[in-house]
């Protein structure tokens, strides 16, 4: 995926397109382009390969003055990571420059069909100018042009087009997120608010199948599937929300949220989980849909809606199709997904096109959004650090209320979200953040880590071991406790590191798994409620009911975090990562 944003208007569109490109890095980080209306009305491009900051220094991008200009930081889908590939990609004349996030699945045909054109990169992206620039050839203006090679793309591919000739900037939306931001003397589009909510806080969420100009007198729609829903609202969170504050990254500052939107959340109104939830009652089954993260919560309620008596799967969108013939029109799906544009979800859609669904979702008015019947908005505001921290707790408590309240208990989930909102504030105390960054420094010099655990505790070791990967590239494996005996013991020789996730239901079993490693000589750094024998390092965690998970999670995060600065890495932009995977 890649970041986007677009200015025209009265004012100087360079600084809003740096800062805004600059907020959008997390959506990827190869390289960063910017095009811009020059002096004698010209398209100019400034562009490289690396990081946001060194390229506008390089190029002294911040001295340039321009009424409209695009900017892109990409995640390399097709091509390497050049100069060339970067974008904006220019047409043959060098009056059309684009902006691209997706992949055109047909460019090789398309390619072919521009003989004349001259290409100068490998990407999918540059068929789109020279596609232009032909229909505009054959007699079409440049808003027909981009409507005709809107229509000619397969594949999901949203992108922004500027041309020296014209007052309009051209924004097509199909799959990749884009929004509009409305200024008084201008207009923005972008992937995402943050990048302009500074300058505005009125935005209009597009539709896949919309083409719409803006100008600095506003936006006009070319082209749509759903024309009556261009409403301009105002955006309720500010740019306090999106700062990274007094912390050193976002990962951080995500990490330590996690407190009071728990605590938000139990002093809010609960009604519209009871609606959500009276949907799952009616089904006969619950499918749980989500990647990564998304995943583990699937699996974390589907063993609950399984222990309140609810027939329920956890399924990863490409392994639906498997299902597909299992599945019965009184089946509901819960759709898991942080930013609401997972390409694999998105693509696995018409499987279940028959199906009530219910998205638990953190980006109000994205492509999942827009598409499920009842959509349940996270509102653990922006995330931006590319591993999930509080998107992953607070998803995950609002699917697991689903699951109590659809089975009539609702007093007990509200006891133990209670109970977790109050063990909370006994999880964050300076014993505990030592321990954890002791412990920082002795994993930091390890090749392989196991995560261990046995139910839930196991599902929270597979949240921890891919918190560990993304952000200390350390090779982190979850096994399930009792499965370790049937072979991943054979790992095991003397000073191998285990970090045990222990809660109270399966604890003394649990113990037992463990000193079958202590007999090996592996040691064992324990996250549990209470110091046991067994552990080398003991990490407390909190009882928290049915989200004992939470505690255990979030202290697991920050081990990640504090082993990612130890390391010297960026937690905040790990290697080959960006935030939301669309791609497929
Ligand atoms: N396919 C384009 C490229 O490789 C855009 C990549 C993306 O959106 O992730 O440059």
């Amino acid at each position: 995926m890649c970041g986007i944003i677009g200015y025209t208007g009265n004012e100087n569109s360079i600084p809003f397109v740096l800062e805004g490109i600059k907020s959008l890095e997390y959506r990827g980080y190869d390289s960063f382009g910017c095009a811009f209306q020059g002096k004698n009305n010209n398209i100019e491009i400034r562009k490289d390969a690396g990081r946001i900051n060194k390229i506008i220094d390089n190029y002294s991008l911040d001295k340039e003055i321009s009424n409209k200009s695009i900017a892109h930081t990409r995640w390399a889908t097709h091509g390497g990571v050049t100069k060339m590939n970067s974008h904006p990609m220019l047409d043959c004349s060098g009056k059309i420059a684009v902006v691209h996030n997706g992949i055109i699945e047909n460019f090789k045909e398309l390619k072919e069909s521009l003989p004349n054109h001259l290409f100068s990169s490998e990407t999918d992206t540059e068929v789109l100018p020279h596609l232009i620039e032909e229909e505009m050839a054959n007699g079409k203006n440049f808003e027909e042009a981009v409507i005709a090679v809107s229509e000619k793309i397969t594949g999901f591919s949203s992108f922004v087009v500027m041309n020296a000739d014209s007052d309009n900037i051209i924004a097509v939306k199909s799959g990749s997120p884009l929004v509009l931001g409305v200024r008084d003397k201008g207009m923005f589009v972008a992937s995402d608010v943050p990048s302009f909510l500074k300058y505005t806080n009125k935005v209009v969420y597009l539709s896949d199948g919309d083409v719409i100009a803006i100008n600095k007198a506003g936006f006009k729609i070319l082209k749509s599937n759903n024309p009556t829903k261009h409403k301009v609202r105002e955006v309720t969170f500010s740019i306090a929300d999106i700062d990274k504050g007094k912390y050193k990254h976002f990962m951080l500052k995500e990490i330590m949220e996690q407190q009071s939107l728990v605590s938000k959340l139990v002093n809010s109104d609960l009604s519209y989980i009871k609606n959500a939830a009276s949907l799952v009652s009616l089904s006969k089954r619950v499918f749980l849909l989500g990647s990564g993260s998304s995943f583990h919560i699937a699996l974390l309620t589907a063993n609950l809606f399984r222990d309140l008596g609810k027939d329920a799967i956890a399924v990863q969108p490409q392994d639906l199709l498997n299902y597909s013939k299992t599945i019965s029109k009184e089946d509901v799906f819960m759709i898991i997904s942080q930013s609401g544009e997972t390409m694999d979800v998105i693509e696995s859609l018409p499987i279940i096109k028959d199906n009530k669904k219910i998205g638990i979702i953190n980006t109000e008015g994205s492509t999942l959004a827009n598409v499920v019947d009842y959509f349940i908005n996270v509102n653990a505001g922006h995330e931006k650090g590319v591993a999930a921290t509080k998107t992953f707790t607070m998803s995950a408590i609002l699917s697991c209320l689903i699951a109590m309240f659809s089975a009539g208990e609702e007093r007990e989930a509200l006891n133990d979200l209670n109970l977790l909102n109050i063990n909370l504030y006994n999880l964050f105390v300076p014993s505990v953040y030592k321990t954890i960054k002791d412990t920082a420094l002795i994993l930091k010099k390890e090749k392989d880590i196991f995560f261990l655990g046995r139910g839930n505790d196991y599902i929270s070791a597979m949240e921890a071991a891919l918190k560990m990967k993304e952000v200390t590239y350390i090779h982190s494996e979850a096994i399930d406790s009792a499965t370790f005996k049937h072979g991943p013991l054979a790992l095991i020789s003397k000073g191998t590191y285990s970090v045990a996730l222990v809660s109270d239901r399966f604890k003394d079993r649990e113990i037992n798994n463990l000193k079958e490693i202590k007999a090996r000589n592996g040691k064992i750094i324990g996250i549990a409620n209470e110091k046991m024998d067994v552990f080398d390092v003991f990490i407390r965690s909190q009882p928290a009911g049915i989200f004992s998970f939470v505690p255990q999670v979030i202290l697991s995060q920050l081990l990640s975090y504090y082993i990612s600065l130890s390391k010297h890495i960026d937690p905040d932009h790990p290697r080959n990562l960006a935030k939301a995977v669309t791609t497929k």
